[in-house]
């Protein structure tokens, strides 16, 4: 229970497409004397978990309607699936890996028009602005440093410098689809389909169902978890992603999905052969069945059922066969909804 001696004085609205982090740093910057981790303790304790059955207490201190506060992007829960998941507009989302931290990259476009921190800035694959086409960015460039979410001031970095003033770089036609996609799927800042980049309609619908969960699935196994075992990396899906490599991941995924299916078979093929050296039977045996299995079972190569042909049968065949290296931590990748191996 939030103690009311401590409420804050001046009370803020919440934005409809705000995140929470960035409401916190508005809040702290109105109401001198507080900084956002104050802010985060006084609510929701030590764990600094921004957990929604807090939210009528943060209301009350922030002197806000509970029901303009439940709006925020990014509130989070626990209990309801095997990880932590994280609101993004009516939407929950597995929190790691695709949430980034709170108001970790802005637009500097955006944030000059109006100076609020956008909840889809919170994805840790939305890297650009689909209204001013340029990548987010994530580096003061006065003193190099990255932003962190508990800076006194939402659009000054901690060295004082204006991140309005920063310059952003154009983005690619890749990263804008990907942007463009999950911007559909929370039912915010529509492009119209004339001013999609060059897309198939193929990779349009494929992340484009209208549902969150499903479209960062997606590009996440095409554009990081995918690639990453192609080349033999082991991926570690619940880490954070940086925005420098988001960028490259959303371009990945763009890639893959806009030469469906070739490119994700060449992929399969390229880790078929890259075991083959290694002479890991096992791991062999289960790409050669994977592959031959998703070329079965997958008429009109559709990317949704190929994604989980691959993922089905890596899984079943892993339990049995294959009880070590990457594929085995392609396995116990909970954005990829794939069951533990158990040792
Ligand atoms: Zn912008
Ligand atoms: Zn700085």
């Amino acid at each position: 229970m939030v103690d009311i001696k401590t409420r804050l004085f001046f009370a803020l609205a919440p934005r409809t497409d705000e995140s929470l982090g960035g409401y916190i740093i508005r809040l702290a910057e109105a109401n001198a004397g507080h900084s956002p981790e104050r802010i985060m303790r006084s609510v929701f304790g030590e764990c600094a978990q921004p957990r929604l059955d807090r939210s009528t207490g943060f209301a009350a201190y922030c002197r806000t309607e509970p029901d303009d506060i439940c709006g925020l992007s990014g509130f989070w829960r626990t209990g309801h699936g095997p990880v932590p998941e994280c609101r993004l507009g009516s939407v929950w989302v597995v929190a790691k890996p695709h949430m980034s931290g709170p108001c970790r990259a802005i637009c500097p476009q955006c944030l000059s028009d109006d100076s609020y921190s956008r909840d889809t800035w919170d994805i840790s694959l939305y890297t650009c602005c689909i209204e001013h086409q340029c990548d987010l960015v994530d580096r003061c460039p006065e003193c190099r440093r990255l932003l962190i979410w508990s800076r006194r001031s939402l659009t000054r970095c901690h060295c004082g410098f204006d991140m309005r003033r920063a310059r952003a770089t154009p983005t690619s036609s890749g990263r804008l689809f990907v942007a463009a996609s999950l911007s559909d799927c929370v039912d915010r800042s529509r492009l119209s389909p004339d001013t999609l980049p060059i897309a198939t309609n193929l990779a349009h619908e494929a992340i484009s169902f209208g549902h969150l969960d499903t479209a960062l699935q997606i590009i996440w196994f095409l554009g990081v978890s995918f690639p990453a075992l192609v080349i033999g990396k082991i991926s570690r899906g619940r880490a954070g992603v940086p925005l420098s490599s988001a960028l490259t991941y959303a371009d990945q995924a763009f890639h893959m999905l806009n030469n469906w299916p070739r490119t994700f078979v060449c992929g399969l093929d390229k880790l078929f052969t890259s075991r083959l050296e290694k002479s890991n039977y096992e791991a062999e045996r289960v790409l050669r069945f994977v592959r031959d299995r998703i070329w079965q079972l997958t008429p009109g190569y559709d990317p949704l059922n190929m994604r989980r042909i691959f993922q089905q049968q890596t899984r079943d065949l892993l339990k049995r066969a294959n009880r070590t290296g990457s594929l085995r931590s392609l396995s116990s990748q909970l954005e990829l909804e794939l069951e533990p191996i158990p040792l």
